[in-house]
């Protein structure tokens, strides 16, 4: 499963020393300026030196939510590769990891001389830590060890469980921060697990969490994904979240403050990447400065899984095509405890925040279709249907103009085991940023090594809403997302972006 074609680049510009990949990057872009009724655009070009640290790390993630849908599937998934299962449901199945970025997508590395395309799977670009070694632990209210929450999740076949019984029924996960009001009222029954104190004392317990899987687990690097409940959105509030020092603050006097912010900052403090896999804004303005000031990655908002992943794909392929895509109508039905929590008002409407600017970048790039100002009319509706668990059934019907008057409409209809989709991309979101902390650059303006920006927005092609640091604009079109982090982890190794042209077999 873990195929990685070696391959090694032939370059003056590429050294590979023991300790790390150092490549020099001539990063040509462009500059557009307005005068007058004309766009002047000047070519730009900037030389980068990227440096890549060799040595993969024993690499810990800490989930929050681990009895989760998500969380228990994670885990199961990660051990079921390890050991090599297959087992015997109605068609015959053994682990993989498909769905994954990093684990069962490929990059092009040219042409052989035979005109051939060459292929190697992503994960062979870089350095990066095997998906198998990954090691575990986390928080959830609920006390149940993670072989009962997998049976709990009904994800996984039966005969897939009852190999992974033995090896999970050991887990437990640690007890975590419950606030009622920021989850629905059903999930009152499962707060079986709780840290007491005050909040000072509740992040001092989790940050000692986080220290003592570091070392019994014999760790040299731990990331913190939370994959808990979705809660209600967090005021942000002048004084109270809106820095680093008032975010602090509040902590020490009991303010409000979300449990997944309160996991933030003890994962920053504690020097550790945070990810935020739902859509609550868990990473206020406060949470981002903190990040920044201690030069930790953060990421997120809410993993992009299924229908909105669809939808960065279509309406990108629409609108790119020149048809004027009106309206957008999804319905979801889902009968799992994500489903269950989300019946909640507050908490749907986080959800429906995080779906509902996915197609901006798209409207905004075309002013040829849409005036200033105009959009899609665009509605998502989510149902709680118990009896079809975490097969999510997602319906969408895009509504687009044609040319003289015409209308095209496309109707979808989805259905997959919701946290099959989501697990893959939890671990391409630890494994890609396990890596990001690996890469410095400079350039010959600014010698100065430095890392990616806090915020890593390079992470986009797995969230629903990526964060983006402030002034950056936010990009949601699936493929744009995905060649601006294949042609990064390109430029690391010195090889031009990807740029299919085939311009070797367009002459005579
Ligand atoms: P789930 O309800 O099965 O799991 C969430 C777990 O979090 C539960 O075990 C719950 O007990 C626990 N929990 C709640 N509050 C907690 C806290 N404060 N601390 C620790 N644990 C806490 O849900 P899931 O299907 O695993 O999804 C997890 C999250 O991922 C949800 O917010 C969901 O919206 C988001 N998400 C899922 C997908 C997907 O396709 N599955 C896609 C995008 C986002």
């Amino acid at each position: 499963m873990e195929a990685a074609a070696e391959f090694v680049v032939e370059s003056p510009d590429v050294v590979y020393r023991p300790e790390a990949i150092e490549a020099q990057y001539e990063y040509r872009t462009t500059r557009v300026s307005r005068e007058g009724g004309v766009l002047k655009v000047q070519p730009t070009s900037t030389r980068f030196t990227f440096r890549t640290a060799r040595q993969v790390p024993k690499l810990g993630v800490m989930l929050v939510g681990w009895g989760g849908n998500n969380g228990s599937t994670l885990t199961a998934a990660v051990l079921a590769n390890r050991l090599g299962l297959s087992w015997p449901p109605r068609t015959g199945a053994e682990a993989n990891y498909y769905g994954s970025l990093t684990q069962a997508s490929t990059v092009n590395l040219g042409m052989d001389a035979d005109g051939r395309e060459v292929f190697v799977p992503f994960n062979s670009l870089l350095p990066m830590v095997a998906a198998n070694d990954l090691v575990f632990d986390g928080w959830d209210i609920s006390s149940l060890n993670l072989a009962q929450a997998m049976r709990r999740a009904q994800v996984l076949d039966w005969g897939l469980q009852e190999q992974l019984w033995s090896h999970m029924e050991t887990m437990r996960p640690r007890p975590s921060v419950y606030m009622p009001e920021f989850i629905a009222a059903n999930q009152n029954t499962r707060a079986d697990n709780l840290i007491p104190g005050t909040r000072a004392q509740q992040l001092e317990q989790i940050r000692k969490d986080i220290r003592d899987f570091r070392s019994s687990a014999g760790l040299d690097k731990v990331i913190v994904l939370w994959t808990a409940n979705t809660e209600r959105f967090c005021d942000v509030v002048s004084g109270r979240n809106d820095t680093a020092e008032n975010l602090l603050r509040t902590i020490r006097l009991g303010l409000e403050v979300s449990p997944s912010t309160l996991f933030a900052v003890a994962s920053i403090l504690e020097g550790c990447a945070f990810l935020n896999g739902s859509p609550q804004n868990t990473l206020v303005p406060g949470a981002l400065e903190l990040a920044a000031k201690h030069r930790v990655f953060v990421g997120g908002d809410d993993f992009k899984s299924g229908q909105t992943k669809v939808k960065s794909v279509l309406v990108d392929f629409l609108i790119s095509s020149g048809l004027k895509t009106v309206s957008i109508v999804s319905y979801n039905h889902l009968g799992n405890n994500d489903g269950q929590n989300l019946s909640a008002p507050q908490q749907f409407r986080s959800k429906e925040v995080s779906k509902s600017s996915v197609v901006d970048d798209m409207v905004q790039s075309n002013p040829v279709l849409y005036k200033p100002g105009e959009e899609p009319d665009h509605c998502v509706v989510i149902k709680y249907v118990p009896y079809v668990g975490d097969s999510k059934r997602a319906l969408d019907e895009y509504t687009s103009e044609l040319m003289l008057g015409g209308t095209n409409t496309l109707v979808l209809h989805n259905t997959c085991e919701d946290s099959l989709l989501a697990t893959p991309i939890m671990l391409d979101l630890v494994l890609l940023t396990e890596l990001c902390q690996r890469v410095t650059f400079c350039t010959d303006t600014d010698p100065e090594p430095q890392s990616f920006h806090s915020v890593l927005s390079l992470l986009s092609f797995l969230f629903k809403a990526p964060l983006a640091p402030p002034g950056s604009p936010v990009i949601n079109a699936l493929y744009r997302q995905r060649s601006c982090f294949e042609n990064i982890l390109r430029a690391c190794v010195g090889l031009p972006p990807q740029n299919h042209m085939l311009l070797e077999h367009k002459m005579e």
